[in-house]
């Protein structure tokens, strides 16, 4: 009741929007058809007259209520243009189009929501391509840039050269951001008024801009003022817990995957092997109906090989399937862990597929090391260590050198065993063209969720490298993060911020609440005549999918073209292979062609095509329909399947009945979905499937099975929605941190002037570190502690007396240093070269910005892991979370600056050297940036040695196993802590 409520206010809202722009519609098309009587010239006239008077004003805000004021005539230039291009051709993708389209009054429409930074909910085909040139057009004429944000490289550069056209006539400048163009060209592609890209182009620029780049000449965008996110639900809500990360390689590598492979692929053969014996026992006591004992091996098959074929095939038996769960649940109680201990022995090695591990058993190190399975165990360092020194003929140096040997046997020792089970993942768990295709020579992630590609992402700890050594590619080094956002906290930068889908209204609270982004809905130019079937409900899977065969058959038959969506890309194969034993020719839609998607998409539409997709969120292409299929009724969308979120299913829908097109759409459900499985629905159903007597073998349909499908779904969503929350809001932290470091970070590449940031430093650090040991806690001030930070971070040479601390205020004191710091340095680059010195400051904050910031970002992640440990003692992880990321910062800033302090005056840490360096000025200076030593060296032959002040020791000089506890106190292990890169 309350929802019916809700959503008649919300329609009528959305309503009376629409109802009001359209009186502004009329005003533009009474506009437009004034400007028909301008020669070319004086339509492009007025863009130059309106970017010249925006220019002239500098508030955004008034910037933006004169963009408010000339919208009408805007979008009627806009319009107008359009209509001048009809016959023309373009060339889109090195292919010929001719122009023939001029905006729709719906399109008008859709075009103003984007303008007021909403999104803009229009169905697929509706033209949103077209719609979004209007409020382009006018907010490029401030001249800031206005961003059109894509899904793929594809899209960006089609819609570019595309929509181009018509802005190009207009007199504005279009560029493009594609994956493989070098800085330079990017940097001219973002200068023009208006610039495509994907989403992770824009995200990745931001990330090179903020986090590495170290001179203004290198940086290639040029601020946020305007973006519009095309499949905007694609983008925020589906991606939105995938953070963007550069990596680069790490500074240590201990990989040997190439050299193991032929060892474990002997294994994984001998275990296939095995297993095949395993299946066809299994199968000949299962048709011999002695299921449970039938059950008892194919248990331990899963455990060898948890994607055999036949093991699929059993569980696709529903009586089969439940045996083999009632055995492995048997197994996993206490009782039985002895048994189960036994059962993995015989095996070579065991996997598991959910945690997504492997465990070799001693059958399989002895095979891999015959004679020694020893080998594959770590040694016990610490009774090691205590009998080397209780050793009595060994002197001091050869315990230390012993030591040392162990210590590296150990250490080859953890990386041969890490090597090998990640290898032994990536056979038994990765498969090809599943999880992951090879492309130009390199392991492409497939997200198995979109079945989309996701280049540049790596999988980490090793296991990228043991899938590329497997598949005998170039393996690459491991990689470690330098910079990372997520793609909302990108957009979030705009100032203005907009987009566009055919499906926001289901998620409509989403975007309010996390992105202040308003859903208007836009009517369709043409009234939507596809009709919605009820779904068919079935009892098992496999009786869905032989009724999905059948009803592809009949239409095939009549030459309807079909459009199958799956929710995963294993249906999608597992349909493709029912499609084939029916010899039904057909298309499947996945990564592996993802060049050709779009054509895909486009061809589906032609008379007895069957193509099959995972997934049609976000694809960008609209299908259109062949000869004589209008007559057939038109596309006929089939679901196999219902998608965890309603929005999805709407995206399938979609698909069909494009402008005004007759269409056809009905979804398959069985008990035995997930969706069925796990949010209820199914006892539900059952229930009323009691009271409706349906049979085993019979389908049912009934509008109440409909709603009872969807409430599953609202929960599902709701409760998909609370975790991105979630995630946003430990993100939310990283965000601001990441504002302060990247704000310090261009204010120091901007400055023309670094001293002052460095000074600015000086002051606030000095001060800080003289109450550290002034405490008023502490009995004494320390007086003489601080004396010799002072004399070890500057070249200051102070004598106690000198100095005089004692009795002064913190205050006072610290005012002194500063007054000396600042003197000295001023004498030290006195007669330095003015730009060099300058380099030289900016280089020294940067460094020190950058080496910490990583070291944070490691720190960051591991404190996330571990405050969720910490629910369990009823801490709610958020806070807990927040406090101490805000300490970590605060940490963070402190070091940042001390660092600073340090290598401000680096080399020349006595006085004596500082005085004589002084005196020999300034005949031999020499500047180093960019060095590690950053900073002047002095070369007079006179000069005594100088002994460097001792480093604290840092976290990378110590040794530690990796399956030790992390010396940082995490409580994990260090190898999955701050050894993640050692
Ligand atoms: P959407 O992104 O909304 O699904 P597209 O932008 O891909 O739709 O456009 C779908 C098709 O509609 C394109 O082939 C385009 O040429 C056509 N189209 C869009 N607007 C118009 C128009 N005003 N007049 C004629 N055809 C149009
Ligand atoms: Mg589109």
């Amino acid at each position: 009741m309350v929802n019916w409520i809700l959503k008649k206010i919300v329609g009528s809202k959305n309503q009376r929007e629409i109802k009001r722009l359209r009186k502004v519609v009329t005003q533009i098309n009474q506009i437009e058809a004034q400007l028909q009587s301008l020669s070319d010239d004086e339509l492009r006239a007025k863009t130059a007259f309106w970017k010249g008077e925006l220019a002239k004003i500098s508030d955004l805000n008034e910037q933006q209520a004169y963009l408010d004021r000339i919208l009408p005539e805007a979008f009627a230039v806009v319009k107008n243009g359009a209509r001048r291009l009809c016959g023309q051709e373009t060339l889109v993708c090195d292919q010929p189009i001719p122009w023939n389209m001029v905006h729709f009054d719906v399109q008008l429409i859709g075009g103003m929501v984007l303008h007021q930074g909403k999104i803009t909910e229009m169905a697929t085909g509706e033209g949103k391509t077209l719609v979004a040139t209007l409020p382009l057009y006018l907010n490029a004429l401030t001249g800031r840039g206005a961003h059109l944000v894509t899904v793929n490289d594809y899209l960006a550069k089609r819609d570019s050269d595309w929509m181009g056209t018509l802005f190009r006539f207009l007199g504005l400048s279009v560029g493009c951001i594609q994956n493989d163009q070098p800085p330079e060209y990017r940097r001219e592609q973002y200068y023009c008024d208006i610039t495509y890209g994907t989403n992770s182009e824009f995200g990745f620029d931001y990330l090179r801009d903020n986090g590495m780049a170290t001179t203004r000449e290198t940086q290639v965008q040029r601020g946020y003022a305007f973006a519009i996110v095309d499949e905007v639900d694609s983008i925020l809500i589906d991606e939105a817990r995938t953070p963007l990360i550069i990596s680069g390689p790490s500074t240590v590598t201990t990989q040997n995957y190439d050299k193991y492979k032929p060892v474990v692929e002997q294994l994984v053969k001998k275990q296939a092997l095995l297993c095949n014996r395993l299946a066809s026992e299994a199968e000949a006591l299962a048709e011999q109906g002695k299921k449970e004992e039938a059950a008892q091996i194919y248990f331990k098959l899963k455990l060898g090989q948890p994607r055999h074929k036949s093991l699929l095939r059993a569980m696709e038996e529903t009586d089969l399937r439940k045996g083999i769960e009632k055995v492995e649940l048997s197994y996993y109680s206490d009782t039985l862990k002895a048994e189960l201990f036994k059962i993995k022995e015989e095996l070579y090695f065991t996997i598991d597929e959910r945690a997504h591990e492997s465990d070799l058993s001693e059958m399989g190190r002895e095979f891999l090391n015959p004679g020694d399975p020893d080998a594959f165990v770590l040694p016990d360092l610490i009774s090691e260590f205590a009998e080397i020194d209780l050793n009595a003929e060994l002197s001091e140096g050869q315990k230390i050198e012993e030591k040392a040997k162990r210590q590296a046997f150990c250490d080859s020792q953890a990386e041969r065993i890490h090597n090998i089970t990640q290898l032994l993942r990536a056979y038994c768990l990765f498969e090809k063209d599943v999880q992951y295709v090879i492309e130009e020579n390199k392991v492409v992630i497939v997200d198995e969720y979109t079945g989309r590609k996701m280049p540049g992402r790596r999988w980490s700890d090793g296991l990228h490298q043991a899938v590329e050594a497997k598949e005998g590619v170039q393996v690459d080094r491991e990689t470690q993060t330098l910079a990372t956002i997520t793609i909302q906290n990108y957009f979030r930068l705009y100032f203005k911020l907009a987009g566009m889908t055919g499906t926001a209204e289901t998620e409509a609270n989403e975007f309010h609440d996390i992105y202040k982004l308003d859903v208007v809905v836009i009517p369709t130019n043409q009234p939507c005549i596809r009709k919605d079937l009820n779904d068919l409900i079935f009892k098992t899977r496999r009786e869905k999918f032989n009724a999905v065969i059948k009803e592809i058959q009949i239409a095939h038959g009549r030459q309807q073209p079909v459009l199958v969506g799956t929710v995963s890309v294993e249906t999608s194969e597992l349909l493709s292979r029912m499609l084939k034993r029916e010899k039904i020719p057909h298309t499947v839609l996945n990564a592996k062609f993802h060049m050709q998607e779009a054509e895909i998409v486009a061809r589906a539409g032609q008379p007895g095509a069957v193509t099959i997709s995972t997934n049609m969120a976000g694809r960008g292409t609209d299908i259109k329909l062949g000869p004589g299929v209008v007559e057939n009724g038109g596309l006929y969308v089939i679901g196999t399947e219902r998608h965890e979120s309603r929005r999805i299913d709407r995206q399938l829908r979609g698909r069909c009945s494009r402008q005004g097109d007759p269409g056809l759409s009905r979804f398959y459900v069985s008990f035995e979905d997930d969706l069925m499985r796990n949010f209820g629905a199914a006892d539900r159903m059952t229930a009323i499937m009691e009271r409706f007597g349906m049979k085993e073998g019979e389908e049912l349909e009934h509008p109440w099975l409909n709603k009872s499908v969807e409430t599953a779904q609202r929960r599902v969503e709701q409760r998909n929605y609370m975790i991105r929350r979630r995630t946003l809001e430990f993100d939310d932290v990283m965000n601001k941190q990441r504002e302060v470091v990247y704000g310090l970070r261009n204010e120091t590449i901007e400055s023309d002037e670094p001293r002052k940031i460095v000074y600015e430093i000086v002051e606030e650090a000095i001060p800080l570190k003289v109450e550290s040991f002034m405490e008023p806690g502490e009995a004494a001030p320390n007086y003489a502690g601080l004396l010799s930070w002072v004399n070890s971070t500057f070249p200051l040479g102070l004598t106690a007396e000198k100095a005089g601390f004692e009795g002064k205020s913190a205050e006072v004191i610290a005012a002194w240093i500063i007054e000396k710091v600042k003197t000295s340095y001023e004498l030290k680059t006195r007669h330095e070269e003015r730009e060099a010195v300058r380099s030289l400051e900016r280089y020294i904050i940067l460094n020190a910005i950058d080496r910490l910031w990583q070291e944070h970002l490691y720190a960051m992640d591991s404190l996330r892991e571990g405050v969720h440990l910490r629910a369990y003692g009823q801490k709610d992880p958020l806070i807990e979370y927040k406090n101490e990321a805000y300490e970590v910062f605060v940490e963070l800033m402190g070091n940042i600056k001390n660092e600073v302090l340090h290598n401000l005056f680096r080399s020349t840490s006595n006085l004596q050297a500082f005085e004589q360096f002084m005196a020999n000025l300034p005949q031999h200076l020499l500047h180093q940036e960019g060095g590690g030593e950053s900073s002047i060296l002095s070369g007079g032959a006179e000069q005594p040695a100088q002994p460097k002040a001792a480093l604290p020791v840092r976290r990378d000089n110590i040794k530690v196993n990796r399956n030790d506890p992390c010396p940082c106190g995490s409580g994990r292990k260090y190898k999955s802590c701050c050894g993640r890169n050692a």
